[in-house]
């Protein structure tokens, strides 16, 4: 009984808040809609849109929108994760550490910047190093929670691989208390998932080792 609630918690709180209909309109579609939107924000704050460095941003950001810096709500832009045969039997931990992170937060709209440690064990079959990178990309190319994205990339590695030994940790820098609000420079955000044998006190100081080396 606890298993399955977790289970259907977990497809909760992953999950990216989208609309059903979040795909009925084409991506050139959302970006003329996003073009003339932005320009309505640009033109209320009392920006000159006739100006020569203006006139060309509200289609800039549209498609910057759209193709880079969300496109990762798009499950068609999901990258194709192909596995390898673990010909070699390597079967300790694979720690990926260091990769980096550029996402948005949700409830800003401005960057968080950080870097994404990510181990898991394998067994009859690897993951191309680059895929892992790909992954974590996929996740952050939306507007974000740390905690989201962290479970997000741990799920996903979970479906690719087919078993729950996998571990990621997020440290990140959220710009929307960096530069605003509390104006805080210094502090980071850690979240963690831990899965698998990675929760037990045999394997999880191994990987942190790894990471705060
Ligand atoms: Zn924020």
């Amino acid at each position: 009984m606890k298993g399955s609630l977790n289970i259907n918690l977990n497809e909760i709180i992953t999950e990216a808040p989208l609309r059903e209909n979040a795909f009925e309109l084409s991506d050139s579609e959302k970006i003329s809609k996003i073009e003339y939107h932005f320009s309505e924000i640009m033109e209320t704050l009392g920006l000159d849109l006739e100006d020569d460095s203006l006139k060309g941003t509200p289609k800039r950001v549209a498609k910057m929108f759209v193709k880079e810096i969300f496109s990762g709500l798009n499950p068609k832009n999901k990258p194709d994760i192909s596995l390898f045969e673990n010909k070699y039997g390597y079967k300790k931990m694979l720690v990926e550490k260091d990769i980096t992170l550029y996402s948005n937060c949700e409830h800003h709209f401005v960057p968080i910047i950080g870097k994404v440690h990510v181990a898991y064990i394998p067994g009859t079959q690897v993951i191309g190093l680059s895929k892992i990178n790909r992954l974590v990309q996929y996740y952050a190319k939306r507007p974000q929670v740390q905690e989201r994205l962290t479970m997000q990339i741990a799920e996903a590695l979970k479906e690719v691989l087919q078993h729950d030994d996998v571990a990621v940790v997020i440290e990140a820098d959220h710009l929307c208390v960096a530069s605003r609000g509390i104006k805080d420079t210094n502090s980071q955000a850690v979240t963690a998932v831990y899965s698998g044998q990675f929760e037990k006190d045999s394997v999880k100081p191994e990987f942190l080792s790894y990471i705060h080396r």
